[in-house]
């Protein structure tokens, strides 16, 4: 890495020196550079500083969380769109504009949300309140109110008649709170054909509406408890988001072993629902928005080539978070990190003197943590032929430690190469190359461009501690170098593939 930059260094010294000398003489003009300086000014003009401002700006407090639908949002859909327009990035959203509208309905989540626990005492009940974050989070999208009465363990929460499984036989829980699992009892790590036929109940929206086809009033979701937006509203039912602690108090003196309970309904793939005895509270306070609009930003840079231009690299990820749930949820690996990275790199391709000879679409997606609707919906409404998008190079979570992971790089090799050489010429961090399967829910932006058919790798970074959606996920746990050598690696290997005579990476 030292070696890298010293050269780097050395050469912009020479280089510098030399066009003061020239100027002198002759205009210093930059179209003096040969193309390998020209490369090396590029990479020199991306920095870890300004990636790491970046960062910060994108999980401050003024953008309370990046929930797209809200006017902070907006207010940073905004902030991207200026910068490409200081760059001479062109527009390439709906009327000339940089911005792409979908509709995008949103929650929001105000203080005041609590879950606890009814413990007879003596003659009385007393209240076990538990901890915001490290017990509970509210449902992202739970109705505003509050539900009082008794749980019911429901397993996977999954009604499937044709495989013969109902984790509602036998229990009712009308009026009641269920406790659910998240998933299914199959993971298609274990049995990829298995799991197709569960993977129909494997998604958030399916198991919140069959508890309130079942007549639930409430849910304790045992995920996390992290926050996500990504689940169905009704306004008549209020959930929240719960960890080890009160499921363990849920299990508590039913000589049930919430462990070994999980493990036999996985093994046997029959359910193990039950009335657990406990009573719970859970009060949210919210607010739905049924009419959110929400944003893509997009800019173009278009190719210089009059025949090449018409075919685009699409290099993108996803601008929103999770809002405020209900403390603000800062986003700064998720996806501030990303949207730096690819800011990084748009400004340094902008660079007048470069002309790629293809054109460059830089995409900054709404609405991926409310189900990754952006990416879908820019694939139904593309700015070029999907068939002219030669790839897409995604960027999801790429802020925190010192290695690299390239998702689906092994699913596109001829893709792979590019990037792999740009390492070894220039970057030399470690890069794991994976398959990506990408059979289960959609959770990156990414797997809606494979479903598509367009040859796709999804960054991310890896070897530090990141705190997936929580609120701990702000800008001191950033790493400014990871970002900078992400940038310049994707600046080198972008401006490859845009200038080939021919690419087909399909
Ligand atoms: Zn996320």
């Amino acid at each position: 890495m030292k070696a890298k930059k010293y050269f780097l260094r050395l050469f912009l010294v020479i280089l510098g020196y030399s066009l003061t000398c020239s100027a002198f003489t002759a205009q210093a003009s930059s179209e003096e550079l040969t193309a390998e300086e020209q490369l090396l000014k590029g990479i020199h003009s991306i920095s870890s500083h300004k990636l790491f401002a970046y960062v910060k700006e994108l999980a401050a407090e003024k953008y309370a969380g990046r929930l797209t639908g809200t006017k902070e949002y907006n207010t940073c859909v905004d902030w991207i769109a200026s910068l490409l327009k200081k760059w001479g990035i062109a527009p390439a959203g709906n009327n000339g504009t940089y911005v792409q509208a979908f509709p995008n309905p949103y929650t929001l989540v105000f203080e005041g949300c609590e879950v606890y626990i009814h413990l007879p005492y003596q003659d009385s009940v007393i209240k076990k309140r538990y901890q915001y974050e490290d017990d509970f989070i509210p449902g992202s999208t739970s109705g505003s109110g509050e539900a009082t009465a008794k749980v019911i363990y429901v397993g996977y929460g999954i009604t499937a008649p044709e495989l013969g499984y109902d984790d509602y036989k036998g229990v009712d829980v009308k009026g009641k709170i269920v406790l659910m699992e998240r998933e299914a009892p199959v993971s298609p790590n274990d049995d990829q054909e298995l799991f197709m036929k569960w993977r129909p109940y494997s998604f958030h929206q399916y198991k919140l509406e069959n508890a309130v086809a079942h007549g639930a009033k409430g849910m304790l979701y045992n995920y996390g408890p992290i926050a996500n937006p990504n689940n169905s509203y009704r306004e008549d039912f209020i959930y929240s988001h719960v960890g080890k602690v009160v499921v363990s108090d849920v299990f508590s003196g039913t000589g049930y072993e919430h462990q070994a309970v999980v493990e036999k309904i996985k093994e046997t793939l029959a359910p193990n629902s039950f009335s657990t005895g406990k009573v719970f509270t859970i009060k949210n306070h919210t607010e739905h928005h049924p009419d959110g609009i929400g944003y893509n930003v997009l800019g173009l840079l278009e190719g210089s080539d009059p025949k090449l231009k018409d075919e685009v690299i699409v290099f993108g990820g996803h601008l929103d978070h999770l809002g405020r749930c209900y403390e603000l949820m800062p986003g700064a690996n998720d996806n501030a990190s990303g949207v730096s990275v690819i800011l990084g790199v748009a400004e340094a391709m902008a660079d007048r003197d470069l002309k790629p000879r293809r054109s460059v679409l830089f995409l900054f997606f709404g609405a991926e943590e409310q189900g990754v609707v952006g990416s879908e919906y820019y694939l139904e409404h593309p700015s070029f032929p999907l068939e002219k998008t030669v790839a897409f190079i995604n960027l999801d979570g790429v802020g925190c430690g010192d290695k690299l992971r390239a998702l689906a790089a092994k699913n596109y090799p001829a893709l792979w190469r590019f990037i792999d050489k740009a390492n070894q010429k220039f970057i030399h961090r470690m890069i794991e190359a994976t398959h990506f399967a990408n059979l289960a829910r959609p959770r990156l932006d990414a797997a809606r461009f494979m479903w598509k058919g367009i040859p796709t790798i999804s960054f991310s970074a890896s070897g530090a501690p990141s705190y997936y959606h929580i609120t701990k996920d702000n800008i001191d746990t950033i790493t400014p170098e990871i970002l900078e050598d992400l940038a310049q690696l994707l600046f080198v290997a972008l401006l490859h593939m845009a200038n080939q005579d021919s690419v087909d990476f399909r």
